[in-house]
């Protein structure tokens, strides 16, 4: 129902499989056809990127009518800053990050990127300027180069391991037995979790997009995995604006504005550090640990599940 138009999916495109945001990298996917839920208006033109600020102005959006999911929220991403989205399961995180790349359009109120509704550019053009890192990266039956490949289908292979050193997966992968040409998938070699979103971002870095979307995995890492997924992801958002819907205590403290939400509204927003200070929204959302838990690991607090 929510796929209304005859504007076929590409390869390299993002859809929503259930609430998981993937990369296609065939035309015929394995899941049947999916089709856009949103069309390009007929005057539609390319969007001018120019710093990289967000705005969210009063949006408003529910999936299905009569049940509101965003309310009136309105923030701003400055450019090149981090924004951590905090809130209880179904508050509405994820929601923000699929209408900002347009899997959806707003009911209510507007998104702009450098104050152009994104309403009104071409979707690809949009998209072109964002990079995804889903919380669960699809890995597809090839070898390791062309599945980090597939961030930039262009991307020499020399550019390829760059990518792969930057997200500190390379090593990793020259210790499989074929290397870069090791296959992966069903008969292949089987990635761990964190392995498998250093690929994501390795892809990511390829695609060297100038927004960034972060969907931060729920499952718990080991601390050496956990801080080596810390420090590939802070390279790829370096100076790049990017909104992480954050699970972990390291990554709201980390950045620059956490906007808390409830009920599809924002309930309190500011810099990390005053409300990790004041134990307010952020410490309510630990699961199950009381106050003085999260007081402690806020001094300890690397990969702390939120
Ligand atoms: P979580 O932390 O559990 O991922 P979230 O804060 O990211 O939650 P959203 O995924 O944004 O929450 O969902 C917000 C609300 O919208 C939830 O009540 C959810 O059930 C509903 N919802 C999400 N996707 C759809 C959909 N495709 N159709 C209808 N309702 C949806």
């Amino acid at each position: 129902a929510y796929y209304v138009t005859v504007d076929k999916f590409q390869v390299g495109d993002y859809v929503l499989f259930g609430t998981y945001i993937i990369q296609l990298y065939t035309p015929l996917n394995w899941f049947g056809t999916y089709y856009r839920s949103v069309k390009d208006d007929v005057n539609a033109g390319d969007l001018l990127f120019t710093e990289g600020r967000v705005d969210f102005q009063n949006v408003c959006f529910s999936y299905t009518a009569g049940k509101e999911i965003l309310s009136e929220v309105s923030f701003t991403v400055m450019p090149g800053q981090t924004v951590a989205l905090v809130g209880p399961s179904g508050s509405g995180k994820s929601t923000i990050i699929r209408l900002l790349f347009r899997f959806y359009d707003v009911q209510g109120g507007c998104i702009l990127i450098d104050g152009q509704d994104i309403y009104k550019v071409k979707q690809n053009s949009l998209r072109s300027y964002i990079g995804v890192v889903p919380q669960d990266t699809v890995l597809f039956n090839d070898n390791i180069r062309e599945n980090i490949r597939y961030g930039r289908i262009s991307a020499s292979d020399q550019e390829v391991e760059e990518a792969a050193v930057a997200a500190d997966i390379h090593h990793k992968i020259l210790s499989f037995p074929d290397g870069y040409d090791t296959e992966v998938g069903e008969r292949g070699l089987k990635l761990s979790g964190g392995e498998k979103q250093r690929v994501a971002i390795a892809r990511t870095i390829l695609k060297s997009p100038r927004i960034i979307l972060l969907d931060e995995a729920t499952s718990a890492l080991d601390s050496q995995t956990e801080c080596n997924i810390q420090a590939s992801l802070a390279k790829v958002c370096a100076n790049h604006t990017t909104l992480v819907v954050a699970h972990r205590l390291s990554t709201i403290i980390k950045a620059d504005q956490i906007l808390v939400l409830h009920d599809g509204r924002i309930a309190e927003q500011g810099r990390s550090v005053v409300l990790l200070t004041h134990r307010n929204s952020v410490s309510e959302y630990t699961r199950s640990q009381e106050d003085s838990e999260v007081g402690t690991s806020i001094q300890g607090g690397e990969g702390l599940m939120l």
